[in-house]
């Protein structure tokens, strides 16, 4: 199956709500993604919400009017809970139904204005917790431009794997320290070894790194030992998000081998609120092309479908703060743009692959893309490359030079579509702020 466009992606379509015809929004009627949140400061439940213009419907309150029925009633009941589990295990059928049911109400001129204004809370007067209960969270490396990058560093006589065009490489990370935008965290604390004769010791990072990514939600899980085919995968996968798998290099170097990162990852990652949901994405699909020399994908990971439309055209951005910057008032400044059609693997080849040994996928589960780097240089997704591994730094409007992150930085993701014939649409921000390192009493 692939999902068609439909009436919800028709550029022409207007709301009531004014603010989401405004050129520069990312939540025009077209998007309609989904987040979990509440009034910033109350003791309010948590609650499922989708944004419109610079409001948020609050789908709580919206449940308790039933202005729907059928699975569109079912998948609001759903998405008025504290987490969206439920929703997301509802599948394609429920999650098309409600984004049918939102796009009718709130275009000019619906009959149920009345009900869905009474429902609207500004997204300046929100706080937002993390859409799902985050059960496993795997991490990918589907940009080959970020692997050959990033292995030409750590080894650069053998950049790339051999493994790598035949196997979509990925590691199960942390899902307890996974937060929301905008989140704070402390410096990491781990083992460096500085110098090649000299022991390692426990120290705070040094060599702090971004690293842009998205991040796939699963919807309906898969039981034990039945894998998910290429062609059904679709199906599984409930919306992505920004997400910033922070990263601390010199640690990485030191623990990497053999088993992968460990605690130069597991100290934070940040992922944004908002939920932009596959069926939105549908006029933003492109072909997934491998250079012609490369070997084909083992038949489990191919699929006509996913050749002639499995990537998906997603324009990414990484901007950067200073305490400094912010002290003066000045924007965050852009340090680089990069695009999801560069991956070398799909959201469809991961989910096929992550379940062939039979592994179980849950609602909520999150699939790290890995750094989305482009093929240019302007559009590495990392520090580690923007600055050729710390040679070359990168300097800020305020005179500051950056090689890795320093405390007060704050790191800003952003993400959009646009394609001829449909609405632009975006994710808002992906925003983590560096706080110093704790002091450690050993
Ligand atoms: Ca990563």
């Amino acid at each position: 199956m692939m999902i068609q466009l439909n009436e919800t992606h028709d550029p022409a379509l207007r709301s009531w709500v004014a603010s989401a015809q405004e050129p520069a929004t990312d939540f025009p009627i077209q998007n309609l993604p989904l987040a979990v949140f509440r009034r910033r400061g109350s003791q309010e439940p948590w609650r499922g919400g989708v944004a419109i213009g610079d409001q948020i419907v609050d789908l709580a309150a919206l449940h308790r009017a039933h202005p729907f029925d059928g699975l569109a009633a079912e998948a609001l009941a759903a998405a008025a809970q504290p987490t969206l589990n439920a929703l997301m295990a509802q599948g394609p059928a429920h999650w098309s139904a409600l984004r049918l049911a939102l796009s009718r109400a709130l275009r000019v001129g619906s009959s149920l204005q009345p009900v869905l204004a009474a429902c609207l809370v500004p997204q300046d007067a929100a706080e937002y917790g993390l859409p799902a209960r985050i059960g496993d969270y795997t991490d990918f490396y589907t940009s080959i431009h970020h692997a050959t990058n990033i292995g030409r560093l750590f080894r650069p006589d053998n950049p790339l794997l051999p493994n790598y065009k035949w196997v979509p490489i990925g590691y199960h990370g942390r899902s307890s320290s996974v937060g929301v935008s905008p989140q704070a965290f402390h410096r990491p604390w781990g083992q460096i070894k500085a110098a090649q004769d000299a022991a390692p010791v426990l120290a705070p990072s040094r060599r702090l790194d971004i690293e842009l990514e998205l991040g796939w939600f699963v919807g309906p899980g898969n039981a034990l030992g039945e894998p998910i085919p290429l062609t059904q995968a679709e199906a599984h996968l409930f919306g992505v998000v920004l997400l910033n798998d922070w990263s601390a290099r010199d640690i990485q170097a030191w623990e990497y081998q053999p088993l992968g990162p460990f605690l130069a990852k597991n100290f934070a990652t940040t992922i944004s609120p908002w939920v932009v949901t596959w069926e939105a994405l549908a006029p933003y699909r492109a072909p997934h092309e491998r250079p012609a020399e490369d070997p084909a994908p083992l038949p489990y990971l191919d699929s006509e479908a996913n050749r002639r439309a499995g990537a998906l055209d997603i324009h990414l951005s990484i901007a950067l703060r200073s305490a400094r910057m912010a002290a003066e008032g000045l924007p965050a400044h852009p340090v680089a743009q990069t695009n999801y059609r560069y991956a070398y693997w799909t959201a469809v080849q991961l989910v096929a692959h992550h379940t062939v040994g039979g592994c179980n996928l849950q609602p909520g589960d999150l699939l790290g893309t890995g750094t989305l780097s482009g093929p240019a240089p302007q559009q590495a997704a990392a520090l580690i490359e923007l600055t050729q591994g710390g040679r070359q730094p990168l300097m800020l409007p305020s005179g500051e030079a950056r090689t890795f992150l320093e405390d007060g930085d704050e790191v800003i993701l952003r993400g959009w579509c646009e394609a001829a014939g449909a609405a632009r649409l975006g994710w808002g921000v992906c925003a983590g702020t560096v706080l110093p390192a704790r002091p450690l009493a050993i």
